[in-house]
Parts: structure tokens; sequence; C-alpha cells
């Protein structure tokens, strides 16, 4: 049967593609909108992800992954195919790879394994283009929680034949606003202004202070305000100089809530760990923690994620542990792309022709091993974003949104010190430069300019969730 996926797994002649002795089931889960730094094991608050502390204790932490975007469907997409966000998904808000690029879940799937996931809607939702592979795919709520969707995929692992290789993929939104969580994870309830960031989108907090959504702001229009520029700043600043602003209490109960939530999350998160166990699973399974991006919780004034690479929305966790694996550290530069050849490596599947990652098994298994010298990430809505992070530093440029082709040559020609690239660290800036270009034309043609659709039931749900509230058209 394999020679008929070599019709599209591309990658076929690699000596590679043998069947394996054992096969290892996959178990995914993706703690949306989560940051690593929020995490004990990361030096996160003591005691509020005690099922992800002890998970990492026998697991592979590494301590430096970054999302490729900073946003739910191009990350999880560009997580899903090994592939950079422009690449696969159309310049808009929702992941729709294209049908020449198979997804993780085709790849397993073509090896004989059952595959289901279940997410948590949104971006998530079936329409956003990631269910093709899956034998199930199920969106379990909106925006919603992982006390949702574990209990289904326990459910669903818990009817397949021992002997039957599995890929199961769990989401869910808890740290996502709005955070929402029972009893006793929900604290006081913020009120005022701190509810207002919770429930809406938080693009609308600048330097602290709630602006309006509908502003027509002179000479930068709203692509500018979702980049953060400091003519942004200003021209918001000037337009509602009496905008409310957010106290220091206001920010405290926003953290306070984003973190309650993470702990909703982490009591899921060991409610399946038990769940394998007590299935007997684990034995057999690879299991892999990460998210697809963070989240600003009032650094620089700001709050959500969507516009910026900093650590704050790029800095995710990636934690993997199973069996022969050798539990440690590592503090090299990682990628989320680098998740899917890890998979295909460790059960002995081919990579798909055209993955940009890089698998991790040798790390996993404790060999040498070198992480990356930069970590990309890329922001396409509306505006461009493109930002290299090494070991000490990032350097990122924004600018108008442009094809990927004529992007490298922008970047290439701009003025370091002029107002499109910033940086923070330490690094020599002229050298990433050179080394963005150089990545950037690496690059397979962007989605874009393939004029992949969105599908309009989609964008109905993200808006009725206040997305792209300041870019209705
Ligand atoms: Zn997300």
């Amino acid at each position: 049967m394999l020679w008929m996926y070599c019709f599209w797994l591309l990658g076929c002649a690699s000596p590679a593609l043998r069947a394996p002795a054992a096969p290892l089931s996959v178990v995914m889960v993706s703690f949306d909108t989560t940051r690593a730094d929020r995490i004990g094991t990361y030096g996160g608050p003591s005691g509020l992800t005690p099922n992800l502390d002890r998970f990492a204790e026998g697991a592979v932490v590494f301590e430096h992954a970054y999302a490729q975007t900073n946003t739910t469907g191009p990350s999880h997409a560009s997580l899903f195919t090994s592939r950079y966000p422009t690449e696969v998904h159309g310049g808009g808000p929702v992941a729709a790879p294209g049908a020449e690029t198979p997804l993780l879940a085709q790849v397993l799937h073509a090896y004989g394994y059952a595959t289901a996931a279940f997410v948590s809607g949104g971006a998530m939702n079936p329409q956003g283009g990631l269910a093709p592979g899956f034998d199930v795919y199920k969106s379990a709520s909106n925006f919603g929680s992982m006390s949702k969707t574990i209990p289904l995929a326990l459910s669903w692992l818990e009817k397949l034949p021992a002997s039957k290789p599995s890929f199961t993929f769990v989401h869910g939104y808890d740290a996502h606003s709005p955070t929402s969580k029972p009893a006793p994870f929900a604290g006081k309830p913020p009120t005022g202004l701190a509810a207002e960031v919770l429930r809406t989108r938080s693009e609308r907090v600048m330097d602290g202070a709630m602006h309006a959504t509908d502003l027509d702001i002179p000479v930068i229009d709203s692509t500018f305000l979702r980049m953060r520029s400091p003519e942004a700043r200003a021209a918001l600043t000037a337009l509602e100089p009496d905008a409310p602003q957010l106290t220091e209490a206001d920010i405290a109960r926003i953290r306070q809530s984003y973190d309650d939530a993470l702990g909703w999350a982490d009591t899921w998160f060991g409610m399946l760990m038990a769940g394998l166990e007590a299935q007997h699973r684990l034995e057999n399974t690879v299991i892999i923690v990460l998210a697809d991006h963070g989240e600003q919780l009032g650094e620089d004034g700001l709050f959500g994620h969507c516009c910026g690479a900093e650590d704050e929305e790029t800095h995710v966790p990636l934690i993997i542990a199973g069996p022969g694996l050798k539990p440690h550290r590592e503090a090299g530069l990682v990628e989320l792309i680098d998740v899917l050849p890890t998979i295909t490596d460790l059960v002995q599947a081919v990579t798909p022709t055209g993955a940009h990652g890089r698998s991790l098994a040798p790390a996993l298994h404790g060999e040498p091993w070198e992480g990356r010298g930069v970590a990309w990430t890329q922001a396409t809505q509306r505006y461009t974003l493109v930002s290299g992070r090494t070991g000490t530093g990032r350097l990122s440029y924004t600018g108008v949104q442009a094809k990927s082709s004529a992007l490298a040559d922008l970047i290439e020609v701009a003025r370091l010190d002029g107002p499109g690239f910033t940086s923070s660290g330490t690094v020599d800036r002229a050298a990433l430069r050179t080394e963005m270009v150089s990545w950037l034309r690496s690059l397979g043609p962007a989605a874009a300019e393939k004029k992949l659709a969105t599908p309009p039931e989609l964008l109905r749900t993200m808006r009725s969730h206040g997305y792209f509230e300041a870019n209705k058209p």
C-alpha cells in the first residue's frame, strides 16, 4: 500500500520508509495562548501548573522554543505542515494550507494511524483547513476549554484497539481571552476596564489606555494600529487624550485571570495523563505539549496577541516525553515547525518534501544536537512582520504587506536605523538582516499569492469574538 502514498509524499525515495517494528502513538496537546514563562518548569509562578511541571520532570524540556507566528490558525498551520506562515495561509487570518502541502495528520494517516483532533473552535474550526487527514475532527466548543476536549480525546482513545497506532491532537483556548474557568480556579471576577480587556480583543489597549475601536485615525491606518508603531500610539493619544487608563489593580486582575485559566487547563492536562495511564498507553505514546503563541499581559502597555514577535507572544512551551526518550533540558533554539519532522523521525515515517523543520529526535535521545542559530517568526495579517530571534536578542522588521519575493528586496534595502527595524537584546543587526533576507528567499511561494480564500462562515465566527474589529471590510 505504501506506494500509493508516494504519489503525494514526494520524499518516498528516502530509505527511511519502512514500517516501524512497534509503532508509536502520538498525543499532541496545544495550550492555546500559553506563554512559556507562566509555566512552573519555565520559571512561572510556583504551584500554578503542577501537572505540567510533573510531566516536565520526566520529559525533554526545550527551554527556547518559538512560535512561527502569533495567531492561532496560521501558527497551527505551520505546526502541521512544517512550513513558514506565509507559505501555508493566505495572508488573512485563517489557516488554509494548499492541497500540495500535506498535513501531519495526512502523513500519519497514510502510515495506518488512526487520527483524531478535538479542538475548541475559533480559528481551529474545521473550515480553517486543518481537518484533512483526521478520521475525526471535532470542535467541542467555541473558544472553549480543554475540559471539553480532553474527555472526548480519552473517550475516543478508549475505543481504539491497543495495537492500533494513533495520533490524537487536543486543543483548548483556556488561556485565551475571554479567560473563563470554574471555581475554585476563578478568583474574584475582574470588573471595569480589566473585565473589558478580558472580554474583548485587547489590541485596543496601548500604553495602558483603552481606546475605541472605530477611531478614524489620520495619517496611519488600522494596519499600523495593529503594528503598534510609535506613530500609531502618538496618533491614538492625540485623538483620545482622555482614554480610560488601566490601573495597576486592573493589570493585576488581568494577569490573575490568565493564571487562573492556565491553572484550570493544567488540571485537565493532569486528567489526560491519568486517563492515558489508566488505558496503559503511556508506555507506547509520545506526548508533546506546546502552545501556538503567547500573550501580552501588560508588558510595554500591551495586552493580547496578534501584533508583535517579542517573547511574550512567541516564546512557547515545548515539552516532549515518550518511551526511550531521555528526560533533560535543552537550551538550544527550536521552532515549532521542528515538531513535524521530529514526529515523522520518531515513528519512522517520511517527512514531506518542502518541510523546513529539523528533527529534534537526536536531542530527545540525549545525543549531540545543536539548536538553530535563529528562530524566525512572521505575521501577515494586513501588515508584514518578520522577526529573527537569536540566543541573545531579536531583530524585527515591520512594514507594508508585500509579496514574499518583493519583501526580501525591501528588507535588504531598508535602513537599519529607519522606522522599519527594531531590535532588543544584543544582536548584530546588519548580519541578522542579511540572514533574514536569505531566509525569506529560501521560502516557497507565498500562499497569499495563490489567492486562498477565507471561508465566510469562519470570518463571521471570528468577528463575533472581536477579531478584526479595527478592520471590518
Ligand atoms: Zn492561539
